[in-house]
């Protein structure tokens, strides 16, 4: 664990979050601004800042969770379609310094340009 990070401490459940996916590994839960209805962030427990530091084991585990969660929200949710995006440096837009993979379900009636 890093100190002050946030999602560290969500993590580790010291921050409330709403939490739709927990393992040993990793976490998913509902971005506090979501661009649209059912926008989840996927961390893994362990932290590293960004791609470039991220474990490779974790990382190959990192695509099947990720399309599980795509497959509940699309389910659950009845969107049409779905991004994963995940930023890397500040250059590429990324805030939180936790490595985190963005699932944002997509509707035709709530076009939104991220
Ligand atoms: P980034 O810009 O680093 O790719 O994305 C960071 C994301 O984390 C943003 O979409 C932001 O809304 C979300 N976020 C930042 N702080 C919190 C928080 O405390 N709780 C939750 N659930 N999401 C957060
Ligand atoms: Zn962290």
């Amino acid at each position: 664990m890093k100190d002050n990070c946030i999602f560290c401490k969500i993590a580790a459940g010291e921050i409330p979050s709403y939490t739709i996916y927990e393992d040993d590994d990793f976490k998913a839960f509902m971005d506090i601004s979501p661009a649209s209805k059912g926008h989840t962030i996927l961390i893994p427990k362990v932290h590293a800042d960004n791609l470039f530091e991220l474990d490779e084991t974790v990382a190959s585990k990192l695509l099947p969770v990720a399309a599980r969660i795509a497959k509940a929200l699309k389910a659950e949710l009845h969107c049409e379609g779905l991004n994963l995006l995940q930023n890397n440096g500040e250059i590429a837009g990324q805030t939180v310094f936790h490595f985190h993979m963005h699932i944002i379900p997509r509707y035709e009636v709530d076009k939104v340009v991220v």
